[in-house]
């Protein structure tokens, strides 16, 4: 394990060194990882997104079957701007057994260790595939995993098991919440503020918008699961702010509101979403058009980001507990793209070396016994296969 784990580290200083910030291209770390894998006889696909500026790999060892095992992490990193670092983020550095850098933790650790397993796989794996994918966009809402999932779809490939090396410390985590984000704009109609009735409010009707909100925010608590293990175990829904307007005097006649909604399960996303149209459409746009037919209310999406349901049948947390010899597993409160392989019909779970406590963070790092024990469980991963 001794070159595996030099390998990662050397591998990791690597990928850290390609400043992947969200908002701009991957596609030199992507070729990167590509040639990689190539070289040890990986079947790699790129698939770039519309504008061909990002890339998600998706990369195979092993025969060419159904039911295989995904290790899958996130490109991209979060920006450095204004965060006070220690030594330059974009290079690595060691101190204590702690590898610092942009990414250490989340989630380029996870992918190093992945990749410099390629050999071993390569040599060892027999009976069922192991997947390497890699995806764009994660942190501004899952946009490379959601195309990831419909390229395999279109090439009818169905993995049995998806790891997520989120920084879990090692733990296995079987669920967490969604992540449901949109922005709701509001045009009225400017006039007088002496003659109310002329106008259309706007800010008036995004107030009534947020009443709403709090009333199906009640409603949910009604529908958690009985069984939900989640801290709360409802949905929630948070009215994040809220703007609009220009001084005492005047209508209104813009406003916009930001909310999100925590979903623990995708039928309660479904719930909130089809009450506020109806409300929308039956209730506040029929007021607002008797006086001005221009009136509208439109709502943006920012990103859906699926929760990983917590399930009593589950072959990926079995796989990571049987490898691990952890005796327990359980939930975390931040969203991952483990929901979009559970959609897929993929079981799924998170476990990767490093701490969320030091994602997005200044001076972020993995502790080496963390790659350790991540290269540990990928070892005993490559025996059952
Ligand atoms: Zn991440």
């Amino acid at each position: 394990m001794k070159t595996q784990l030099s390998d990662t580290v050397a591998l990791l200083g690597d990928l850290i060194a390609f400043p992947t910030v969200s908002e701009v291209s991957n596609l030199d770390m992507i070729a990167y990882l590509a040639h990689r894998l190539e070289n040890e006889g990986a079947r790699v696909e790129i698939f770039h997104d519309e504008i061909g500026h990002k890339a998600n790999l998706f990369a195979t060892i092993g025969p060419d079957t159904d039911g295989g095992i995904v290790l899958s992490g996130h490109s991209d990193v979060v920006p450095v701007d204004e965060q006070d670092w220690a030594s330059y983020p974009f290079e690595m550095t060691e101190h204590q057994g702690l590898l610092y850098g942009r990414g250490a933790c989340d989630m380029k650790g996870f992918i190093a260790a992945a990749v410099a397993m390629a050999p071993y796989f390569r040599e060892k794996v027999r009976d069922r595939p192991v997947h390497f994918a890699f995806t764009y966009d994660e942190e501004v809402g899952c946009l490379g995993g959601q195309a990831l999932v419909e390229s395999l779809k279109e090439h009818g490939i169905r993995p049995g098991v998806a790891i997520i090396g989120e920084p879990t410390m090692m733990r296995i985590i079987e669920g967490h919440k969604g992540c449901y984000e949109y922005t709701t704009h509001f045009h009225g109609l400017a006039g007088h503020g002496s003659s109310p009735d002329r106008g259309v409010n706007a800010v008036e009707y995004a107030v009534r918008y947020v009443n709403r909100l709090l009333e199906l925010k009640d409603r949910l608590r009604a529908r958690a699961p009985s069984s939900s293990r989640f801290d709360p175990p409802w949905t929630t829904i948070n009215t994040g702010s809220l703007s609009g307007g220009v001084a005492h005097n005047v209508i209104a006649s813009i406003a916009t509101l930001e909310w999100e909604m925590r979903p623990v399960q995708k039928s309660d996303a479904d719930f909130v979403k089809s009450d506020l149209a109806a409300y929308v459409a039956e209730t506040l746009l029929p007021a607002m058009r008797q006086v001005d037919a221009r009136a509208r209310i439109e709502t943006e999406t920012i990103a859906e980001v699926d929760g990983l349901e917590p399930m009593d049948d589950n072959a990926a947390r079995d796989l990571c507990m049987e490898l691990t010899g952890a005796n327990g597993c359980g939930l975390v409160p931040f969203g991952t793209e483990a929901g979009l392989f559970q959609k897929l019909g993929t079981s799924a779970v998170v476990c990767g070396p490093g701490s969320i406590a030091q994602a997005h963070k200044p001076d972020e790092f993995v502790a080496v016994d963390q790659i350790e024990a991540c290269l540990a469980m990928l070892t005993k991963l490559t025996r059952k296969l």
